[in-house]
Protein backbone atom coordinates (compact mmCIF):
# COMPACT_ATOMS: atom_id res chain seq x y z
CA UNK A 1 0.00 0.00 0.00
CA UNK A 2 1.31 4.00 -1.22
CA UNK A 3 1.19 6.07 2.49
CA UNK A 4 -1.54 7.46 0.43
CA UNK A 5 -3.92 4.63 0.95
CA UNK A 6 -2.60 3.84 4.15
CA UNK A 7 -3.51 7.02 5.00
CA UNK A 8 -7.11 6.80 3.60
CA UNK A 9 -7.58 3.39 5.49
CA UNK A 10 -6.54 5.29 8.74
CA UNK A 11 -8.69 7.47 8.27
CA UNK A 12 -11.66 5.04 7.66
CA UNK A 13 -10.60 3.18 10.76
CA UNK A 14 -10.57 6.26 13.43
CA UNK A 15 -13.44 7.79 15.31
CA UNK A 16 -11.59 11.14 14.86
CA UNK A 17 -10.21 12.59 11.96
CA UNK A 18 -7.04 12.80 9.31
CA UNK A 19 -6.52 16.08 8.40
CA UNK A 20 -4.42 16.64 4.91
CA UNK A 21 -2.97 19.15 3.64
CA UNK A 22 -5.99 19.76 1.27
CA UNK A 23 -8.25 20.42 4.28
CA UNK A 24 -9.60 24.33 5.04
CA UNK A 25 -8.32 23.98 8.46
CA UNK A 26 -4.66 21.54 8.13
CA UNK A 27 -2.98 25.28 8.74
CA UNK A 28 -4.81 26.08 11.51
CA UNK A 29 -4.59 22.69 13.20
CA UNK A 30 -0.42 22.06 12.76
CA UNK A 31 0.14 25.62 14.09
CA UNK A 32 2.98 25.54 16.75
CA UNK A 33 3.17 27.91 19.60
CA UNK A 34 6.53 29.17 17.76
CA UNK A 35 6.11 30.50 14.88
CA UNK A 36 9.43 29.24 13.80
CA UNK A 37 8.13 25.41 13.23
CA UNK A 38 4.77 26.72 11.07
CA UNK A 39 6.47 25.96 7.90
CA UNK A 40 6.84 22.38 8.29
CA UNK A 41 4.42 20.34 6.27
CA UNK A 42 3.46 17.52 7.88
CA UNK A 43 1.96 14.76 5.44
CA UNK A 44 -1.26 14.97 7.58
CA UNK A 45 -1.98 15.58 10.62
CA UNK A 46 -4.49 12.40 12.82
CA UNK A 47 -6.69 14.54 15.46
CA UNK A 48 -7.20 11.76 17.29
CA UNK A 49 -10.45 11.08 19.77
CA UNK A 50 -9.31 7.94 22.02
CA UNK A 51 -6.76 5.97 23.15
CA UNK A 52 -8.16 3.21 20.77
CA UNK A 53 -7.29 5.79 17.87
CA UNK A 54 -4.12 6.94 19.37
CA UNK A 55 -3.26 2.92 18.70
CA UNK A 56 -4.23 2.74 15.32
CA UNK A 57 -2.28 5.93 14.36
CA UNK A 58 0.62 3.97 16.40
CA UNK A 59 -0.08 1.13 14.22
CA UNK A 60 0.10 2.75 10.86
CA UNK A 61 3.64 4.53 11.82
CA UNK A 62 4.71 1.15 12.76
CA UNK A 63 3.37 -0.28 9.39
CA UNK A 64 4.31 2.30 6.84
CA UNK A 65 7.83 3.74 8.72
CA UNK A 66 6.30 7.42 8.73
CA UNK A 67 7.65 9.48 11.69
CA UNK A 68 5.22 9.96 14.41
CA UNK A 69 4.94 13.77 15.97
CA UNK A 70 2.86 13.58 19.26
CA UNK A 71 1.33 17.41 19.79
CA UNK A 72 -1.03 18.57 22.58
CA UNK A 73 -0.76 22.16 23.95
CA UNK A 74 2.15 22.89 20.70
CA UNK A 75 4.34 24.42 22.71
CA UNK A 76 8.13 22.79 22.28
CA UNK A 77 10.63 24.99 22.07
CA UNK A 78 12.12 22.68 19.65
CA UNK A 79 9.14 21.90 17.26
CA UNK A 80 9.05 18.17 18.62
CA UNK A 81 5.16 18.63 17.80
CA UNK A 82 5.44 19.82 14.41
CA UNK A 83 6.76 17.45 11.71
CA UNK A 84 7.82 17.87 8.31
CA UNK A 85 6.81 14.80 6.04
CA UNK A 86 5.65 13.00 8.86
CA UNK A 87 2.38 12.67 11.30
CA UNK A 88 0.90 14.41 13.76
CA UNK A 89 -1.03 13.09 15.80
CA UNK A 90 -3.10 15.38 17.76
CA UNK A 91 -4.61 15.06 21.46
CA UNK A 92 -6.23 18.22 21.07
CA UNK A 93 -9.63 16.50 21.08
CA UNK A 94 -9.20 14.44 23.92
CA UNK A 95 -10.68 17.10 26.00
CA UNK A 96 -12.88 16.64 29.29
CA UNK A 97 -11.53 16.88 33.32
CA UNK A 98 -13.89 14.78 35.48
CA UNK A 99 -13.51 15.81 39.02
CA UNK A 100 -13.95 13.16 41.63
CA UNK A 101 -14.39 16.31 44.10
CA UNK A 102 -14.95 14.10 47.11
CA UNK A 103 -11.26 12.08 46.82
CA UNK A 104 -9.67 15.39 45.46
CA UNK A 105 -8.22 14.08 42.38
CA UNK A 106 -9.49 14.60 38.02
CA UNK A 107 -8.90 12.70 35.49
CA UNK A 108 -8.06 14.59 32.34
CA UNK A 109 -7.70 14.04 28.64
CA UNK A 110 -4.70 14.41 27.22
CA UNK A 111 -5.36 17.13 24.75
CA UNK A 112 -6.57 19.95 28.09
CA UNK A 113 -4.55 22.89 28.51
CA UNK A 114 -3.55 24.26 31.94
CA UNK A 115 -5.53 27.21 31.93
CA UNK A 116 -8.51 25.73 31.02
CA UNK A 117 -7.95 22.72 33.32
CA UNK A 118 -7.61 25.42 36.09
CA UNK A 119 -10.60 26.98 35.77
CA UNK A 120 -12.47 23.90 35.91
CA UNK A 121 -10.97 22.60 39.38
CA UNK A 122 -10.79 26.33 40.84
CA UNK A 123 -14.40 26.57 40.78
CA UNK A 124 -13.90 23.92 43.83
CA UNK A 125 -11.53 25.78 45.21
CA UNK A 126 -9.20 23.16 44.53
CA UNK A 127 -5.53 23.07 42.01
CA UNK A 128 -3.24 20.66 40.71
CA UNK A 129 0.27 23.28 39.78
CA UNK A 130 1.27 23.46 36.62
CA UNK A 131 3.50 26.44 34.87
CA UNK A 132 3.45 29.80 34.45
CA UNK A 133 1.42 29.50 30.93
CA UNK A 134 -2.23 28.72 30.87
CA UNK A 135 -2.35 27.68 26.86
CA UNK A 136 0.92 25.12 28.12
CA UNK A 137 -0.33 21.18 27.42
CA UNK A 138 -1.38 19.62 30.59
CA UNK A 139 0.60 16.39 29.44
CA UNK A 140 3.63 18.26 27.75
CA UNK A 141 4.56 19.64 30.52
CA UNK A 142 3.64 17.44 33.22
CA UNK A 143 6.39 14.43 31.43
CA UNK A 144 8.99 17.05 31.61
CA UNK A 145 8.20 17.86 35.59
CA UNK A 146 6.34 20.79 36.19
CA UNK A 147 7.61 23.98 37.84
CA UNK A 148 5.35 27.03 38.22
CA UNK A 149 3.64 29.10 41.02
CA UNK A 150 2.84 26.27 43.57
CA UNK A 151 5.59 24.01 43.34
CA UNK A 152 7.44 25.43 46.00
CA UNK A 153 3.67 24.46 48.16
CA UNK A 154 2.95 21.17 46.74
CA UNK A 155 5.66 19.50 44.56
CA UNK A 156 6.19 19.35 40.76
CA UNK A 157 3.54 18.78 38.73
CA UNK A 158 4.40 15.33 38.32
CA UNK A 159 4.55 15.29 42.10
CA UNK A 160 0.41 15.40 41.69
CA UNK A 161 0.44 12.80 39.06
CA UNK A 162 -1.56 9.47 40.33
CA UNK A 163 -1.49 7.42 37.04
CA UNK A 164 -2.12 7.90 33.67
CA UNK A 165 -3.75 6.10 30.56
CA UNK A 166 -0.82 5.28 27.91
CA UNK A 167 -0.87 3.34 24.53
CA UNK A 168 2.89 2.46 24.19
CA UNK A 169 4.47 1.62 20.93
CA UNK A 170 2.97 -2.26 20.98
CA UNK A 171 -0.48 -0.12 20.72
CA UNK A 172 -1.53 -1.34 24.43
CA UNK A 173 -3.31 0.61 26.04
CA UNK A 174 -2.38 0.70 29.70
CA UNK A 175 -3.29 2.20 32.76
CA UNK A 176 -0.45 2.38 34.75
CA UNK A 177 0.34 4.16 38.69
CA UNK A 178 2.73 2.96 41.56
CA UNK A 179 1.13 -0.92 40.94
CA UNK A 180 0.78 -1.03 37.48
CA UNK A 181 3.42 -0.63 34.94
CA UNK A 182 5.23 1.06 37.58
CA UNK A 183 8.61 1.59 35.94
CA UNK A 184 6.76 3.61 33.07
CA UNK A 185 5.03 5.07 35.63
CA UNK A 186 8.11 6.30 36.94
CA UNK A 187 9.58 7.41 33.52
CA UNK A 188 6.90 9.32 32.32
CA UNK A 189 7.53 11.57 35.33
CA UNK A 190 10.69 13.27 34.10
CA UNK A 191 11.29 11.30 31.39
CA UNK A 192 9.59 13.64 28.60
CA UNK A 193 7.27 11.41 25.64
CA UNK A 194 9.84 8.62 25.08
CA UNK A 195 7.64 6.18 26.14
CA UNK A 196 4.33 6.70 24.84
CA UNK A 197 1.08 8.71 24.38
CA UNK A 198 -0.78 9.75 26.98
CA UNK A 199 -4.42 10.12 26.60
CA UNK A 200 -5.67 10.44 30.07
CA UNK A 201 -3.94 11.38 33.30
CA UNK A 202 -4.99 10.89 36.81
CA UNK A 203 -4.21 14.14 38.82
CA UNK A 204 -4.33 14.72 42.80
CA UNK A 205 -5.85 18.13 43.51
CA UNK A 206 -5.32 20.12 46.52
CA UNK A 207 -7.26 22.58 48.35
CA UNK A 208 -6.16 26.42 46.83
CA UNK A 209 -8.36 29.00 47.01
CA UNK A 210 -7.08 32.70 47.32
CA UNK A 211 -3.78 34.15 46.85
CA UNK A 212 -1.36 37.09 46.62
CA UNK A 213 -0.47 36.82 43.29
CA UNK A 214 0.65 38.65 40.20
CA UNK A 215 4.03 40.53 39.16
CA UNK A 216 6.52 42.89 40.91
CA UNK A 217 8.76 45.33 38.47
CA UNK A 218 11.69 45.84 40.86
CA UNK A 219 14.76 48.38 39.34
CA UNK A 220 17.80 45.92 39.23
CA UNK A 221 21.47 45.82 40.12
CA UNK A 222 23.73 43.18 40.67
CA UNK A 223 23.22 43.24 44.38
CA UNK A 224 19.69 43.35 43.72
CA UNK A 225 19.32 40.02 41.97
CA UNK A 226 21.20 38.42 44.89
CA UNK A 227 19.35 39.39 47.36
CA UNK A 228 16.16 38.71 45.34
CA UNK A 229 16.99 35.41 44.87
CA UNK A 230 18.16 35.33 49.14
CA UNK A 231 15.04 36.35 50.06
CA UNK A 232 12.90 34.34 47.78
CA UNK A 233 14.96 30.95 49.27
CA UNK A 234 14.17 32.16 52.79
CA UNK A 235 10.74 32.52 52.14
CA UNK A 236 7.91 29.92 53.22
CA UNK A 237 7.03 26.67 50.78
CA UNK A 238 3.94 29.34 50.65
CA UNK A 239 5.74 31.47 48.16
CA UNK A 240 6.99 30.51 44.10
CA UNK A 241 8.02 33.14 42.07
CA UNK A 242 9.48 32.91 38.45
CA UNK A 243 11.97 36.04 37.78
CA UNK A 244 12.86 37.63 35.04
CA UNK A 245 16.15 39.94 34.70
CA UNK A 246 16.38 41.71 31.82
CA UNK A 247 16.39 45.20 29.58
CA UNK A 248 12.43 46.41 30.07
CA UNK A 249 10.48 46.27 26.71
CA UNK A 250 8.39 48.88 25.63
CA UNK A 251 5.28 47.17 27.29
CA UNK A 252 2.38 49.70 27.77
CA UNK A 253 2.30 48.61 31.54
CA UNK A 254 6.16 50.54 32.14
CA UNK A 255 6.64 54.26 32.31
CA UNK A 256 8.14 55.01 28.87
CA UNK A 257 11.60 56.53 30.91
CA UNK A 258 12.23 52.82 32.42
CA UNK A 259 11.95 51.01 28.92
CA UNK A 260 15.66 49.70 28.41
CA UNK A 261 16.78 50.36 32.07
CA UNK A 262 17.44 46.95 33.92
CA UNK A 263 15.07 45.01 35.65
CA UNK A 264 13.87 42.23 37.73
CA UNK A 265 9.80 41.42 36.02
CA UNK A 266 8.69 38.71 38.30
CA UNK A 267 5.06 36.59 38.99
CA UNK A 268 4.77 35.14 41.92
CA UNK A 269 2.37 33.62 44.04
CA UNK A 270 2.13 33.07 47.48
CA UNK A 271 -0.44 30.96 48.81
CA UNK A 272 -0.10 31.13 52.31
CA UNK A 273 -2.45 33.01 55.01
CA UNK A 274 -3.08 36.67 54.13
CA UNK A 275 -0.64 38.34 56.93
CA UNK A 276 2.54 35.63 55.98
CA UNK A 277 1.74 36.15 52.40
CA UNK A 278 2.04 40.30 53.27
CA UNK A 279 5.02 39.86 55.22
CA UNK A 280 7.33 37.60 52.73
CA UNK A 281 5.87 39.36 49.77
CA UNK A 282 6.58 43.11 51.34
CA UNK A 283 9.76 41.71 51.88
CA UNK A 284 10.18 41.56 47.79
CA UNK A 285 8.63 44.75 47.77
CA UNK A 286 10.91 46.40 49.66
CA UNK A 287 14.45 45.83 48.21
CA UNK A 288 13.76 48.58 45.96
CA UNK A 289 10.85 51.25 45.22
CA UNK A 290 8.85 49.02 42.92
CA UNK A 291 8.35 50.20 39.27
CA UNK A 292 5.15 48.19 39.05
CA UNK A 293 3.24 46.55 41.91
CA UNK A 294 0.51 44.75 40.28
CA UNK A 295 0.11 42.04 43.43
CA UNK A 296 -3.41 41.44 44.34
CA UNK A 297 -5.64 39.05 46.31
CA UNK A 298 -7.05 37.14 43.40
CA UNK A 299 -8.16 33.11 42.77
CA UNK A 300 -6.10 31.50 41.77
CA UNK A 301 -7.08 30.53 38.58
CA UNK A 302 -6.77 34.37 37.94
CA UNK A 303 -3.38 33.70 37.61
CA UNK A 304 -3.34 32.45 34.49
CA UNK A 305 -4.04 36.00 32.45
CA UNK A 306 -5.29 36.28 29.00
CA UNK A 307 -2.47 35.59 26.28
CA UNK A 308 -3.35 38.09 23.68
CA UNK A 309 -0.04 40.04 23.34
CA UNK A 310 2.35 38.44 20.46
CA UNK A 311 4.51 36.40 21.31
CA UNK A 312 7.85 35.74 19.53
CA UNK A 313 8.40 33.68 16.56
CA UNK A 314 11.74 31.85 18.10
CA UNK A 315 13.21 31.18 21.04
CA UNK A 316 16.89 30.02 22.27
CA UNK A 317 17.09 28.38 25.44
CA UNK A 318 19.89 27.07 28.02
CA UNK A 319 18.64 25.62 31.41
CA UNK A 320 21.33 24.64 33.72
CA UNK A 321 20.50 24.40 37.90
CA UNK A 322 22.79 26.35 40.51
CA UNK A 323 22.99 26.31 43.92
CA UNK A 324 23.83 29.69 44.84
CA UNK A 325 23.48 32.80 42.41
CA UNK A 326 26.27 35.75 43.97
CA UNK A 327 26.34 39.24 43.00
CA UNK A 328 29.36 37.88 40.54
CA UNK A 329 27.20 35.84 38.56
CA UNK A 330 24.50 38.92 38.24
CA UNK A 331 26.78 41.00 37.16
CA UNK A 332 27.92 38.48 34.69
CA UNK A 333 24.61 37.87 33.45
CA UNK A 334 23.70 41.79 33.24
CA UNK A 335 26.72 42.36 30.99
CA UNK A 336 25.94 39.50 28.52
CA UNK A 337 22.17 40.66 28.59
CA UNK A 338 23.49 44.00 27.61
CA UNK A 339 25.50 42.22 24.56
CA UNK A 340 22.71 40.35 23.18
CA UNK A 341 21.36 41.40 20.21
CA UNK A 342 18.07 39.41 20.66
CA UNK A 343 14.80 41.66 20.67
CA UNK A 344 14.70 40.54 23.68
CA UNK A 345 16.78 38.53 26.40
CA UNK A 346 16.47 37.38 29.67
CA UNK A 347 18.09 35.37 32.42
CA UNK A 348 15.07 33.68 34.54
CA UNK A 349 15.46 32.72 37.74
CA UNK A 350 13.15 29.89 39.39
CA UNK A 351 14.08 28.84 42.93
CA UNK A 352 12.84 25.22 44.15
CA UNK A 353 13.73 24.04 47.86
CA UNK A 354 10.54 23.35 49.76
CA UNK A 355 8.06 20.29 48.31
CA UNK A 356 10.36 20.04 45.28
CA UNK A 357 13.22 19.10 47.63
CA UNK A 358 11.27 16.70 50.18
CA UNK A 359 11.08 13.94 47.71
CA UNK A 360 13.79 11.67 47.16
CA UNK A 361 15.78 12.39 43.60
CA UNK A 362 15.30 8.81 42.62
CA UNK A 363 11.37 8.61 43.17
CA UNK A 364 10.84 10.11 40.12
CA UNK A 365 12.98 10.30 36.78
CA UNK A 366 13.71 14.18 37.71
CA UNK A 367 16.88 13.61 39.71
CA UNK A 368 17.42 17.28 40.83
CA UNK A 369 15.38 18.18 43.42
CA UNK A 370 18.63 18.77 45.74
CA UNK A 371 19.32 21.58 43.40
CA UNK A 372 18.13 25.27 44.84
CA UNK A 373 17.17 26.97 41.19
CA UNK A 374 16.71 26.54 37.56
CA UNK A 375 18.26 28.98 35.87
CA UNK A 376 16.70 29.75 32.18
CA UNK A 377 18.85 31.95 29.89
CA UNK A 378 16.62 32.64 27.29
CA UNK A 379 16.42 35.03 23.74
CA UNK A 380 13.37 35.67 21.68
CA UNK A 381 13.12 36.73 18.10
CA UNK A 382 11.27 37.21 14.67
CA UNK A 383 14.46 35.90 12.75
CA UNK A 384 14.34 32.19 13.13
CA UNK A 385 17.58 32.44 10.64
CA UNK A 386 19.72 34.11 13.55
CA UNK A 387 18.84 31.23 15.80
CA UNK A 388 22.91 30.02 15.66
CA UNK A 389 23.57 33.29 16.73
CA UNK A 390 21.05 33.27 19.83
CA UNK A 391 22.21 29.72 20.70
CA UNK A 392 25.14 30.74 21.10
CA UNK A 393 24.62 33.28 23.20
CA UNK A 394 22.34 31.31 25.78
CA UNK A 395 25.06 28.79 26.05
CA UNK A 396 28.10 31.31 26.53
CA UNK A 397 25.73 32.79 29.60
CA UNK A 398 24.37 29.45 30.62
CA UNK A 399 27.80 27.59 30.67
CA UNK A 400 28.79 30.31 33.02
CA UNK A 401 25.94 30.30 35.30
CA UNK A 402 26.12 26.37 35.66
CA UNK A 403 29.53 26.57 36.75
CA UNK A 404 30.94 22.90 35.63
CA UNK A 405 27.85 21.35 37.56
CA UNK A 406 25.83 19.22 35.58
CA UNK A 407 22.11 18.65 34.64
CA UNK A 408 19.38 20.47 32.48
CA UNK A 409 15.63 20.73 33.26
CA UNK A 410 13.98 19.23 30.34
CA UNK A 411 11.21 21.05 29.42
CA UNK A 412 13.22 24.07 28.90
CA UNK A 413 15.75 22.06 27.37
CA UNK A 414 16.59 23.93 23.86
CA UNK A 415 18.87 21.80 22.09
CA UNK A 416 18.11 18.01 21.46
CA UNK A 417 21.30 16.64 20.46
CA UNK A 418 22.29 12.95 22.04
CA UNK A 419 24.90 14.24 24.16
CA UNK A 420 22.86 17.38 25.55
CA UNK A 421 19.88 15.38 25.95
CA UNK A 422 21.77 12.79 27.86
CA UNK A 423 23.52 15.26 30.02
CA UNK A 424 20.36 16.62 30.86
CA UNK A 425 19.69 13.46 33.64
CA UNK A 426 21.32 12.44 36.65
CA UNK A 427 24.04 9.04 35.05
CA UNK A 428 21.56 6.73 37.48
CA UNK A 429 18.36 8.66 35.97
CA UNK A 430 19.73 7.87 32.83
CA UNK A 431 20.39 4.11 33.14
CA UNK A 432 16.89 3.64 34.14
CA UNK A 433 15.37 5.42 31.38
CA UNK A 434 17.26 3.85 28.72
CA UNK A 435 15.92 0.46 30.11
CA UNK A 436 13.01 1.53 30.16
CA UNK A 437 12.55 2.83 27.21
CA UNK A 438 14.05 -0.46 25.57
CA UNK A 439 11.23 -2.13 27.28
CA UNK A 440 8.95 -0.32 25.98
CA UNK A 441 9.87 1.50 22.41
CA UNK A 442 12.89 -1.01 21.34
CA UNK A 443 12.51 0.61 17.60
CA UNK A 444 12.19 4.22 18.91
CA UNK A 445 8.78 5.02 17.49
CA UNK A 446 8.75 7.89 19.85
CA UNK A 447 11.48 9.86 18.46
CA UNK A 448 10.28 13.54 18.22
CA UNK A 449 11.33 14.57 21.38
CA UNK A 450 14.33 14.81 23.72
CA UNK A 451 15.01 11.33 22.70
CA UNK A 452 16.53 8.76 24.84
CA UNK A 453 17.62 5.94 22.44
CA UNK A 454 16.78 2.07 23.49
CA UNK A 455 19.36 0.04 23.50
CA UNK A 456 20.44 -1.82 20.56
CA UNK A 457 19.20 -4.90 20.11
C1 LIG B 1 5.43 30.19 26.81
C2 LIG B 1 5.91 28.96 27.53
C3 LIG B 1 5.86 28.92 28.90
C4 LIG B 1 6.30 27.78 29.59
N1 LIG B 1 6.26 27.77 30.96
C5 LIG B 1 6.65 26.67 31.63
C6 LIG B 1 6.62 26.65 33.05
O1 LIG B 1 6.25 27.62 33.70
N2 LIG B 1 7.02 25.52 33.68
C7 LIG B 1 7.45 24.41 33.00
O2 LIG B 1 7.78 23.41 33.64
N3 LIG B 1 7.50 24.41 31.64
C8 LIG B 1 7.12 25.52 30.95
N4 LIG B 1 7.21 25.54 29.59
C9 LIG B 1 7.78 24.38 28.88
C10 LIG B 1 6.68 23.38 28.53
O3 LIG B 1 6.30 22.68 29.69
C11 LIG B 1 7.16 22.36 27.48
O4 LIG B 1 7.52 23.05 26.30
C12 LIG B 1 6.09 21.31 27.18
O5 LIG B 1 6.66 20.24 26.48
C13 LIG B 1 4.95 21.89 26.37
O6 LIG B 1 3.90 20.99 26.31
P1 LIG B 1 2.78 21.14 25.18
O7 LIG B 1 1.86 20.00 25.33
O8 LIG B 1 2.22 22.51 25.20
O9 LIG B 1 3.66 21.05 23.88
P2 LIG B 1 3.67 20.07 22.60
O10 LIG B 1 4.56 20.80 21.65
O11 LIG B 1 2.34 19.72 22.16
O12 LIG B 1 4.39 18.79 23.14
C14 LIG B 1 5.78 18.75 23.35
C15 LIG B 1 6.24 17.31 23.41
O13 LIG B 1 5.77 16.72 24.63
C16 LIG B 1 5.44 15.35 24.40
N5 LIG B 1 4.02 15.17 24.68
C17 LIG B 1 3.09 16.13 24.84
N6 LIG B 1 1.90 15.58 25.16
C18 LIG B 1 2.09 14.25 25.18
C19 LIG B 1 1.26 13.13 25.45
N7 LIG B 1 -0.02 13.28 25.80
N8 LIG B 1 1.79 11.89 25.37
C20 LIG B 1 3.08 11.72 25.04
N9 LIG B 1 3.93 12.75 24.79
C21 LIG B 1 3.44 13.98 24.86
C22 LIG B 1 5.76 15.04 22.95
O14 LIG B 1 7.07 14.56 22.86
C23 LIG B 1 5.66 16.42 22.33
O15 LIG B 1 6.37 16.53 21.14
C24 LIG B 1 6.79 26.66 28.87
C25 LIG B 1 6.85 26.71 27.48
C26 LIG B 1 6.41 27.84 26.81
C27 LIG B 1 6.50 27.90 25.32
Amino acid sequence: MTNESSLRALANDLTGEVIEPTHPSFDQTKTSFYDEFNDRKPLAVARVADAADVARVIGFSRDTGVRLAVRAGGHSMLGHSASEGGLVLDLSAIGGVDLEVEKRTAWVGGGVLAGEYTRVTGEHGLVTGFGDTGSVGISGITFGGGVGFLHRKLGMTIDSLLGAEVVTADGEIRTIDEGNDPDLFWAIRGGGGNFGVATRLHFRLHPVDTVLGGMLILPASPALVADFVSVSREASDDLSVVAGVAMAPPLPFLPPEVHGELIVMAFMVHAGSPETAEREVGRLRSLATPLVDGLETMRYPEIYADEDAPHPAAMSVRSVFSDDLTIEDAEAAITALTSSTADMSVLQIRVLGGAVARIPNDATAFGHRHRAMILNVAAAYQDPGQRPEHDAWVEDLGEHLAGGSPGSYINFLGDDSPETVRAAYPPATWQRLVDVKTKYDQDNLFSSNHNIAPRSR
